[in-house]
């Protein structure tokens, strides 16, 4: 079911049960400022999920709350997480989802990375 994407922050959402390592992830890249994981439903060849190891709702919660450090840092991460996957040849699509209207269902902002595969024009 879609949420928010506003708060409170629940702590039993599924991502946060994986940052504290209470459930299995196929896990691709760890640093400081985010964890990747491999989606556990793809919707191309290749679907990442990218998430920041802090507690924000939603985009809307990051970039109105994180530092801009963290900012910086998960946005290079992002793009980093793309560069090692081969995708800047062919390029890949980013998506984040916040709130009802975007069907956002797990609570804790996540960046959808996809790539592997020609897409539709956006939105399909
Ligand atoms: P969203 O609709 O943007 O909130 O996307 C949530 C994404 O999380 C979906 O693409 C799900 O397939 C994915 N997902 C849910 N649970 C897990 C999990 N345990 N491991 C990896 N991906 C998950």
């Amino acid at each position: 079911m879609a949420v928010t994407g506003k708060g409170p922050y629940d702590p039993q959402n599924v991502f946060a049960k994986i940052l504290r390592g209470e459930i299995p992830c196929k896990a691709i890249f760890e640093n400081e400022w985010v964890l990747a994981f491999h989606d556990i439903a793809p919707k191309a060849p290749v679907h990442v999920l990218i998430i920041p190891k802090k507690p924000y709702v939603s985009f809307m919660d990051f970039s109105k709350t994180a530092p801009a450090e963290e900012i910086t840092g998960v946005t290079r991460a992002v793009g980093q997480i793309a560069a090692d996957l081969g995708l800047e040849e062919n390029g890949y699509r980013l998506v984040t989802n916040a709130g009802l209207h975007s069907g956002q269902e797990v609570p804790h902002f996540h960046i959808h990375l996809l790539g592997g595969k020609a897409f539709p024009a956006f939105p399909a």
